[in-house]
């Protein structure tokens, strides 16, 4: 029994005993007064719990979005530091010019097939 119904019963306990005096009628019109007031109260508290509770969802929601977002931007900067390391380190080559002296970079994997380069200052055609 909720205290809704607990004040309702007591409502009709108090109206069976039919109260003679006024002085007597007065304290338990109070007394119900005051309990119904106390479970107004209760009822709203509970309702800006409820609100209270579903804001802390929402935020705890909206947390969890941001930190996953989060993982996901460092994750892609991740991505872009590696890049130009492997493309330094890996893909490309230099080599000096016999002809010219001018150095320049070259992909080893894009060259012909015989291994000549061209020097992109002189034209001179380096063969390996
Ligand atoms: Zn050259």
């Amino acid at each position: 029994m909720g205290a809704r119904e607990k004040i309702a019963f007591l409502n009709g306990l108090l109206e069976g005993l039919s109260p003679k005096g006024e002085a007597e009628k007065k304290i338990y019109a109070g007394i119900l007064e005051a309990l119904g007031a106390l479970a107004d109260e209760i009822d709203e508290h509970s309702e800006i719990l409820d609100e209270q509770q579903e804001f802390m969802e929402d935020l705890s929601e909206y947390c969890e979005q941001l930190e996953e977002d989060m993982d996901r931007l460092e994750g892609d900067f991740g991505d872009l530091e590696e890049y130009p390391e492997d493309d330094q380190d890996g893909t490309f080559d230099s080599r000096e010019c016999p002809e010219c002296g001018h150095v320049f970079f070259f992909r080893p994997e894009a060259s012909e097939e015989d291994g000549a380069l061209q020097c992109p200052e002189c034209g001179f055609v380096i063969q390996d």
